[in-house]
């Protein structure tokens, strides 16, 4: 008995945890429709009453499902299907012409719970890549398909398959075109409009984070480039532990940086915050005009940093928060 009653305090101390962030609310949300020039000029009321618009739908669908108590992972895979068939958005219909004048897809998905996570790549005929990405982690043993092989699992898997002119509408058209003749003008890459990629990071009532992206990727961009949507770390991350990321910009700096994973381990190793630990790697590592990304933490706070003129976005909690913005 003794010897029980000596050894107790270092059990006790055993069963302590690390510090943990109280959770400040039950659920939290973020959505994002891409960053970028975004030029108010150009931009008509009905067009900006279009993106908000938008943009509600997917906080109002992701705020019925977490209130319910449903899973992060179906409410970023639900908000990210939404915005790929909508044309204004650079994810499925409405993405951007690749140098070849077609379309390439990538997106990620990654459960926080497990980290598992699950892309495609270079897809050029799935209607929805995010749910394909999703079959990738749950089917497969594999992280990442890319092109035919991609497709060709799509069909084992049933998932809607459509001709690549599907993706096109006359914006994205009109816009590769520009950005071509601004090319040859100056003989060098212009700042292109690639703007729209989309992205849902979500707390759920079970404490469990999840992040979902899904893109067109660039205007003009070469065939067979890849960004950093569909690379985990990069465009995408998840970890209960810490936060749920998903990025939007310019994909090459975001996969140089790991910037999402870069957030993630910034709030592991320094116990930072995520809106510290979001604002020192969009304003600190990477470059003004880079883009931006929206972060929820553990405990349910939520951050949504850009350095471009404009983001697309929207963030919404159980505490009552609903919010949606185009500029700073
Ligand atoms: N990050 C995407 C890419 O580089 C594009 C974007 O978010 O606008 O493919």
């Amino acid at each position: 008995m003794k010897r029980v009653l000596a050894l107790l305090p270092f059990a006790l101390l055993a069963c302590q945890r690390p510090e943990e962030p109280a959770r400040q609310v039950a659920w939290a949300l973020a959505v994002h429709g891409g960053a970028g020039t975004i030029d108010r000029a150009e931009m008509t009321e009905a067009r900006r009453r279009a993106y908000v618009a938008a943009l509600t739908r997917a906080l109002t669908t992701g705020r019925a499902m977490l209130e319910r108590g449903g899973r992060s992972l179906d409410v970023v895979e639900r908000i990210v299907r939404t915005m790929e068939d909508d044309p204004k958005f650079n994810a499925g219909k409405g993405a951007v012409f690749n140098h070849a004048g077609g379309h390439e897809l990538d997106a990620s998905i990654m459960d926080g719970r497990t980290r598992a996570c699950g892309a495609v790549a270079a897809v050029t005929t799935v209607r929805h890549p995010i749910t394909l990405a999703r079959l990738v982690m749950e089917r497969t043993e594999h992280v990442l398909l890319m092109g035919p092989g991609a497709e060709r699992f799509a069909d084992q898997m049933g998932v809607a398959r459509v001709p690549n002119s599907w993706f096109s509408t006359p914006r994205r058209h009109r816009e590769w075109q520009e950005e071509m003749a601004k090319k040859a003008a100056a003989a060098r890459p212009g700042a292109a409009k690639e703007h729209g990629t989309v992205g849902a990071v979500a707390l759920d009532r079970h404490g469990d984070l999840a992040a979902a992206t899904s893109t067109g990727g660039r205007t003009d961009k070469r065939w067979g480039r890849v960004g950093d949507t569909p690379v985990v770390g990069a465009g995408t991350y998840a970890d209960n532990g810490t936060c749920a990321v998903s990025g939007t910009g310019k994909g090459e700096q975001f996969i140089r940086h790991a910037v999402a994973y870069d957030i993630s381990a910034r709030m592991k190793y320094r116990g930072l915050s995520v809106e510290e630990a979001a604002r020192q790697v969009v304003f600190e590592v990477l470059q003004p005009d880079d883009g931006g990304v929206v972060a929820v933490g553990r405990d349910g706070a939520i951050a949504m940093p850009f350095n471009s003129p404009g983001m697309y976005r929207g963030a919404a909690d159980a505490a009552g928060r609903f919010e949606v913005a185009i500029w700073k």
